[in-house]
């Protein structure tokens, strides 16, 4: 009943996606990480995620590309994780279809924080639903 949450990290700083992933798996997550955009794609087609952690400067593309992807065909939580912290990129990721955004350099228990009221709130909608 309580399986674990799937969370998939897109972020090319090698540094920072280890420092979030390790966090998250403390934390009694399973993550799965992606160094690019496209290997990113590949995983949501093929993978339910139950939330996904994006950073926006991505190599072969930006993460605003993933946001409309995804919003295609999913509600799944998307929080990014950007150094981008003009109001107008805030502004244009969150009305894309982002959940949530944090600037770095962030807080690792502020994003843990983040993680857990955005799986609250789709898991919330769930049970909602199936009530
Ligand atoms: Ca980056």
């Amino acid at each position: 009943m309580n399986e674990l949450m799937r969370i998939l990290l897109i972020e090319d700083d090698r540094v920072i996606a280890k420092l979030i992933s390790l966090a998250i798996k403390t934390n009694g997550y399973q993550v799965d990480t992606s160094e690019n955009g496209s290997i990113a794609l590949n995983m949501i087609s093929q993978q339910n995620y139950d939330l996904i952690l994006l950073d926006l400067g991505l190599p072969d593309m930006d993460g605003i590309e993933i946001i409309e992807f995804v919003r295609q065909s999913s509600k799944v939580p998307i929080i990014v994780i950007s150094a981008r912290e003009r109001e107008s990129d805030k502004v244009l990721a969150l009305d894309t279809g982002a959940n949530d955004y944090v600037t770095k350099p962030f807080n690792v228990g502020e994003v843990l924080a983040r993680i857990r009221v955005a799986l609250r709130n789709s898991t919330n909608e769930l049970e909602l639903k199936n009530f």
